[in-house]
């Protein structure tokens, strides 16, 4: 079984929640180790790169809204990038269905997600559905500096006259 990397997010709604606590417990029963961990304030860009997959999805600027923290005014996500064999599937199987409504209830999003009037899942986790998807994730998220472990190639590059290590 090959090692992963995962990217977890507390989504805005799991933070005004107080679910931090909860959530963390629950992802620590999948035995993995934490190799990156920050709070984040997330700029449109960011929020618009890493939900490219669905921008043609008619919920696509609430899910930007959303993610940002706008709906909920908290503007911060929790972010994690979690490390360990068969990582992606055994977080995945924690977290649950997308949708609150059929995701097991001992699940994560089962247990504290909702389906917004206007139909948007707000299901308080995101996290990587493929290896391909979390190396984009964690590199779109994560600077090198800020991973303990050597997951990805790097280069050194110098901005502003500085060494600085990016994602090769
Ligand atoms: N989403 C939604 N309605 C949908 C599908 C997705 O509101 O019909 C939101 C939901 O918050 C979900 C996010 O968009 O977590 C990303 O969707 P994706 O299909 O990638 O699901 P995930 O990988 O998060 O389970
Ligand atoms: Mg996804």
């Amino acid at each position: 079984m090959a090692v992963e990397q995962t990217l977890i997010l507390i989504k805005p709604d799991g933070l005004i929640k107080s679910l931090t606590g909860n959530i963390l417990s629950r992802l620590s029963e999948a035995k993995l180790i934490i190799v990156g961990a920050k709070m984040v304030r997330v700029s449109r860009k960011l929020a618009e790169e890493h939900y490219e997959h669905l921008k043609d999805k008619p919920f696509f600027n609430e899910l930007i809204d959303y993610i940002m923290g706008q709906q909920h005014n908290t503007f911060r996500v929790a972010a994690f990038v979690y490390q360990g064999e068969n990582a992606i599937k055994k977080i995945r199987d924690v977290v649950g269905d997308t949708d609150p409504e059929k995701a097991n209830p001992v699940s994560i999003r089962g247990a504290y997600g909702r389906i917004t009037t206007s139909g948007v899942y707000e299901n308080v986790v995101h996290a990587s559905s493929s290896p391909e998807d979390a190396e984009k994730e964690i590199k779109l998220w994560f600077k090198p500096e800020e991973i303990v472990e050597d997951i990805y190639p790097t280069k050194e590059v110098v901005l502003n006259n500085v060494k600085t290590l990016v994602w090769a």
